[in-house]
């Protein structure tokens, strides 16, 4: 199916600069996406979980066009042909990789 299981997963949140960097909301730890099989939490984004985070509230993010999707006429122009996520981390994980050490 693909090689970075993490960015196709509903629990992953990725940063936006590095996006196959993220935050795993299950486990709440940082983890990088790449060649690995898919842990045991891994749940696959479909259309109708990304419907039920705008019902909830959650706002989504399209990592191709760089946007903010907040409702469902959005979220189907995007999903499928793009990689829609949750909204990106833009906080101190990342900026901790860049500061320069003692
Ligand atoms: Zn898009």
């Amino acid at each position: 199916m693909n090689n970075e299981p993490c960015i196709h997963c509903i629990y992953f949140k990725p940063s936006m600069f590095k996006p196959y960097i993220g935050q795993c909301l299950r486990l709440g730890i940082t983890v990088v996406s790449k060649t690995e099989v898919p842990c045991t939490n891994f749940k696959e984004v479909s259309i109708e979980e990304l419907k039920n985070m705008l019902r909830r509230g959650e706002w989504l993010y399209c990592m191709n066009c760089n946007v903010m999707i907040t409702d469902e006429d959005e979220l189907e122009k995007h999903v499928g042909k793009h990689l829609v996520t949750s909204i990106p981390e833009t906080d101190e994980f990342i900026q901790e990789e860049a500061l320069p050490g003692d």
